[in-house]
């Protein structure tokens, strides 16, 4: 369980890295969002801008062109005496007032800028060109001998000396009024300080457009860069579900089809779940070792029984193999004199001398009831005198009777020629020989050779 813990604890969680990287992309998003709103305020604060940039031209136009027009009009009436033209001109500075609206947007748009406070000074300024404009009007009234003056016209009182000028003086008076230095210069004071204000005005208008587009463009930027990060986002989750997940998914199909254990690497889900699978596959693996353990291999005795001998002498490279083909001698009367349980420890006994005397990479066999077969392998050289003092030597361990066993021996036949092929063709040899034996005394050897080819067993 710990162990588990441990495959699962080491590695990056997909599910972690999962949450994580959600929470990111959200975050980024929002960013986004966020970035995207403020981009289209500013865009929209932008156009407002560039309206009220519009506005303003348009109102400081109708300004000065409403100034223009009163004293277009007002020296129109001192030159030519046309009432028609001070009718145009009270109109104008009465009732469309068109130098008041453009100064009423102004405020509007910049309410408490100090270019407006001094454009309102220059307006106020311009009364004293008004009057002398009001006066000039007074005096062609008087000269024309009309009577029938306009409301503001009223209050103006003539000074005594220019009431008693003649028709001619007057008109010239009034016309010096409207047209002499004094008045230029006043009336260029004025236009100028109205131009400065409203250029001032533009660019205050201007300059917020452009604090206006700066501020989107930073905005813009961010945005950018969001979009940067969350396609980096995206390449690295990409990249650790590759690597933690896809990866190691397929490593575990190629292990499993090679029949092994699964590496524990990726994320911890799958570290978790190769442990996992390990533990199982060992128990499944060892339990099928058993069973085959317990298929191919004598309960008696230990060694292979007659299915593990079949599947060994198949998988043999025969030629530099020799087959020694042993049966116990007079084993029956062990059986009849001392019992079935005491053959069954002889047969033990005849098992473990086999083994010791052959090395751990020959096979010994049990093949029949007191038959067995050992298989000497990767022999280079003729292995006639070796297995003749092995053989010696087993018997003569079997005759040891000290151990409280009945002494036994084994007569052998052995079959080994590097030109065999066939292993039934090389058990046929052995059993030959051994029959061999067992005709002529028993307890020893025979060699299979072409002398004994038509001895059969009876
Ligand atoms: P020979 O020298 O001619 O081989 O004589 P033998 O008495 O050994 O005759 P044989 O090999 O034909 O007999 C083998 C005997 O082994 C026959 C059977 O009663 C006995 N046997 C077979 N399997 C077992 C077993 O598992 N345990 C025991 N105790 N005896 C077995
Ligand atoms: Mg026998």
């Amino acid at each position: 369980m710990h162990a588990m813990k441990d495959w699962r604890q080491k590695g990056i969680s997909l599910k972690t890295t999962s949450i994580l990287m959600m929470m990111i992309s959200l975050i980024i998003t929002a960013g986004l969002v966020i970035a995207a709103i403020r981009v289209h305020s500013s865009f929209r604060r932008t156009e407002e801008s560039t309206n009220n940039y519009i506005r303003m031209e348009n109102a400081a136009t109708e300004l000065m062109a409403a100034s223009d027009y009163l004293t277009e009009e007002v020296r129109h009436y001192t030159v030519m005496g046309n009432r028609e033209c001070m009718e145009n001109y009270f109109h104008e500075a009465e009732e469309t007032r068109r130098r008041e609206h453009a100064i009423s947007v102004m405020e509007s748009e910049l309410p408490d800028s100090p270019a407006l406070i001094r454009l309102k000074e220059s307006m106020a300024e311009s009364i004293d060109l008004m009057n002398r404009e009001y006066y000039a009007m007074r005096l062609m009234l008087e000269a024309q001998g009309d009577t029938d003056l306009p409301e503001t016209l009223k209050n103006i009182e003539l000074k005594p000396e220019d009431s008693a000028l003649g028709a001619e003086e007057k008109i010239k008076l009034a016309q010096q009024l409207v047209h002499d230095t004094a008045y230029n210069e006043q009336r260029a004071s004025i236009h100028s300080a109205m131009e400065d204000c409203v250029k001032t005005l533009k660019e205050i208008t201007l300059g917020a457009q452009l604090e206006m587009e700066n501020k989107a463009g930073r905005e813009l930027l961010a945005m950018i860069l969001l979009v940067f990060f969350q396609t980096a986002a995206m390449i690295v989750m990409m990249w650790l579900t590759t690597h933690l997940g896809v990866n190691p998914v397929l490593r575990a199909v190629e292990h499993i089809r090679k029949d092994q254990e699964l590496p524990i690497v990726g994320a911890s889900e799958f570290r978790y779940l190769a442990g996992t699978y390990n533990v199982m596959y060992n128990a499944y693996k060892k339990s099928i070792e058993n069973l085959n353990f317990k298929a191919s291999h004598d309960e008696l005795t230990g060694v292979y029984n007659r299915a593990g001998y079949d599947l060994i002498r198949s998988s043999l490279d025969l030629s530099s193999t020799a087959m020694l083909l042993f049966d116990a001698d007079k084993f029956k009367s062990i059986n009849d004199r001392c019992g079935h349980e005491t053959g069954d420890q002889v047969l033990i006994k005849i098992a473990n001398t086999l083994k010791n005397h052959f090395r751990s990479d020959d096979y010994v066999c049990r093949i029949g009831g007191d038959e067995f077969v050992v298989f000497m392998v990767h022999l280079k050289h003729d292995p006639k005198k070796l297995i003749e003092s092995k053989i010696r030597r087993i018997n003569r361990e079997l005759a040891d009777e000290s151990d409280g066993l009945e002494a036994i021996s084994l007569s052998a036949g052995v079959s080994c020629h590097p030109d065999i092929k066939d292993p039934e063709e090389m058990f046929r040899q052995a059993d030959i020989a051994l029959y061999y034996v067992k005709d002529h005394g028993r307890d020893g050897v025979c060699f299979y050779s072409e002398k004994l080819k038509g001895k059969t067993k009876p």
